[in-house]
Formats: C-alpha cells, sequence, structure tokens
C-alpha cells in the first residue's frame, strides 16, 4: 500500500457531502420494500443505498437473504432514485453476480475477512475493479487480520479501498452487540491516514437508542463517513431488527451530528494549543503517580519476600478495584474505564514484586 493517497481519491468522488452517508436495510426483503427504502432516503443525507442480498447468519435456520434476485430490485431502486448501491460479496459468484447488476461500492462482511483464503478468492475475482471496496473488521479484535485483507485487495491492484469498523464480538455482556474497541480503527487510521475509514454503528450497537451517539462518536474520531441499517418498519425486518432505524430518524440523527471541520481559526488554533499543553502536564503527572506507586510496590515486595508470603492476594486487589470503581464513579470515570486501567497497574505492580523476590 504504497501510494495511500490514490486510496482516498474515491471517496471525494463519491462522497456527495461530508460525510459518506450509507443507508438501507440490513436484508433486502422484497421488490417493494428495497424500492420504497430507497425512495424514502433518497432526500435524505444518504447517498448510497446499502441492502445485504446474501446473508451470512451466524446461525442456519435464519433468513439467509433472497439471492441473485434481489440485485435487479438494487438496480430498480438506484434507476428510479438514482442512488448508487452497495452489497455484501462473500465468493466470487457473488462479485460478478453484482458486477453484472452496475453495484456501485462492494463489502466484505466481518465473518469474511477473518479467513484470508475467502478474501484471497473474493479479491481475486476483483482483481483490476474500479468500484470501491470496503472492508469490514473480523469479528475479532485483530488489526493485523484487518489490514492483510485490505492488502490482498490492493495487491488484486484493487485500488479504491476503504474499510468499515462494524465492532468486535466479545462473550462478555455490554451495551453493545459488538464492542467498538476505538484504539484499534485509531491505530488503523494512524498508520494508514489515507484509507477511508466508515462506522457501522447498526452492528456496533445491536440497538437503536445509542446510534446517534456512536455517530458523533465517529466523527470526533474523523471517520469518513457511516453505513447505517435504515428500514420503514424495522421491528418487522426479516434480519437485525433491533438495531435498523426509520428514515425519519436517519434525518433527525444527521441533523443532530456536529459535523467538525479539521481545521480552524487561529483562535482555535490557540485554545487547542492551550488544552494540549494543559494535558501534556497532566499526563507527565500521571507519570510520576504511577512510578511511585510502582515503587511503593517494590517495598511491598520486599516485605512480602522477607517473611516468604506469596505476592497474589486476591482480597487486596479486589477491594481496591472496588474502591476504586466506587470512586471513580464520584468523578465521572466508567466502570469499564477503572476495571482497564486498575487491571493494567494491577499487573505491573505484580510484576515489580516478581522482581524483587527473584
Ligand atoms: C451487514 O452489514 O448486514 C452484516 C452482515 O454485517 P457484518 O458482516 O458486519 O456482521
Ligand atoms: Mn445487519
Amino acid at each position: 500500500m504504497e501510494n495511500k493517497k490514490e486510496l482516498r481519491n474515491w471517496l471525494d468522488a463519491y462522497k456527495l457531502d461530508h460525510p459518506l452517508v450509507i443507508a438501507g436495510p440490513c436484508s433486502a426483503e422484497t421488490e417493494d420494500q428495497v424500492v420504497k427504502i430507497a425512495h424514502q432516503l433518497k432526500d435524505s443525507d444518504a447517498s448510497v443505498l446499502r441492502a445485504g442480498i446474501w446473508k451470512p447468519r451466524t446461525r442456519p435456520g435464519n433468513f439467509e437473504g433472497v439471492g441473485a434476485l434481489g440485485l435487479k430490485w438494487l438496480q430498480t431502486a438506484k434507476k428510479e432514485t438514482g442512488m448508487l448501491t452497495a452489497t455484501e460479496v462473500a465468493n466470487p459468484h457473488h462479485v460478478e453476480l453484482a458486477l453484472e447488476h452496475d453495484v456501485d461500492i462492494l463489502w466484505i462482511g466481518a465473518r469474511s475477512t477473518v479467513s484470508p483464503f475467502i478474501v484471497q478468492d473474493i479479491a481475486e475475482a476483483c482483481r483490476g475493479i474500479k468500484n470501491p471496496v470496503l472492508v469490514k473488521n473480523p469479528i475479532n479484535p485483530d488489526l493485523a487480520l484487518w489490514l492483510g485483507a485490505v492488502e490482498r485487495f490492493y495487491t488484486c491492484d484493487v485500488q479504491n479501498l476503504g474499510v468499515i469498523h462494524r465492532g468486535f464480538s466479545t462473550y462478555e455482556k455490554t451495551k453493545y452487540r459488538n464492542i467498538p474497541e476505538w484504539q484499534i480503527p485509531i491505530d488503523l487510521q494512524a498508520k494508514f491516514p489515507d484509507l477511508p475509514i466508515i462506522l457501522d454503528p447498526s452492528h456496533i450497537a445491536g440497538r437503536r437508542d445509542i446510534i446517534q451517539d456512536l455517530c458523533q462518536t465517529g466523527l470526533d474520531l474523523n471517520f469518513d463517513g457511516m453505513i447505517i441499517e435504515t428500514h420503514y418498519d424495522p421491528d418487522n425486518a426479516w434480519s437485525d431488527a433491533k438495531q435498523q432505524i426509520t428514515p425519519e430518524t436517519l434525518v433527525q440523527i444527521m441533523k443532530d451530528l456536529k459535523v467538525r471541520s479539521e481545521g480552524g481559526t487561529e483562535a482555535y488554533e490557540n485554545a487547542l494549543n492551550e488544552l494540549r499543553a494543559r494535558i501534556d502536564i497532566s499526563d507527565e503527572t500521571i507519570l510520576q503517580q504511577l512510578a511511585k506507586r510502582m515503587s511503593i510496590s517494590d517495598e511491598i515486595g520486599k516485605v512480602k519476600a522477607a517473611n516468604n508470603v506469596q505476592i497474589l492476594q486476591n482480597d487486596r486487589w479486589n477491594a481496591i478495584k472496588n474502591k476504586m470503581i466506587n470512586d471513580g464513579s464520584q468523578v465521572g470515570l466508567s466502570e469499564e474505564f477503572i476495571e482497564k486501567v486498575y487491571s493494567a497497574i494491577h499487573q505491573e505492580s505484580i510484576s515489580h514484586q516478581h522482581n524483587i523476590a527473584k
């Protein structure tokens, strides 16, 4: 991916207005449904109509998509509304059929990105195409696997690439269907600043009420657009009913979002510089405090070693964690954050004590 600048060009052509909005149902259900949703979206911020034609389902027995027939419906919707179209392709045959039916943007689903064999097959079927291909992150939080998939397309001479962040599967109970793990897309953007990145709040959320918040976070993190599942009757959608929103809600969400510009005025630069300087000072203090805390851990390590006492004291660790979660909530720090920070501090502290005991 040497010429990363090139990767960005397609976005300018497709992005009729910043940010790029792709909307439409999780699945194409009937011709009427696809065409009706396209008409409802025509005057919204969405310039691309999405609809899944082949649906990869975690468990068999759920609706698995209408198949190639639905591509004709997308064609009709495109003809009637002028919207561009996008669908998921999961094998070379899908690619061939989608291109035959003038689908503008192809995306690779999270369940395909996990498999380098499948990605390679799809990439070869896409060789040389000018259509943008958007690679969803793999189900598991693995940046290398995600980028590896992008590279497979790039080496098959697919130049118009982008990625979609749809969150990562987790066994833990959280408010999300797929946890965002924002650090991963942030790392991706730092490594490939010219690779367009689209947010999929629908699959991250798995519910309607946090779509707006997720979109705002995405914009604040410099995402280039979003892909949002939209249906005129979300409750009765044939797949992902809980997370779909109506076209009217989409319009409202877009109205309420704050799209911020990249640069700004001199006053803005001054204010930002001052705040950044304060952050730097604060970071310095945090680091010093951490170093101080670890030197106390070293002392504890010495006392334990001298008395032949084991290093890990679960009761003490639980007490610290609970106290910090409680205190943290008083000062506006989330339980998830405190848990992560203190687990890391505790681990470092244990390893300090190990080194002392050696
Ligand atoms: C989808 O976009 O409807 C879909 C199946 O997404 P994912 O591959 O992210 O699960
Ligand atoms: Mn879906």
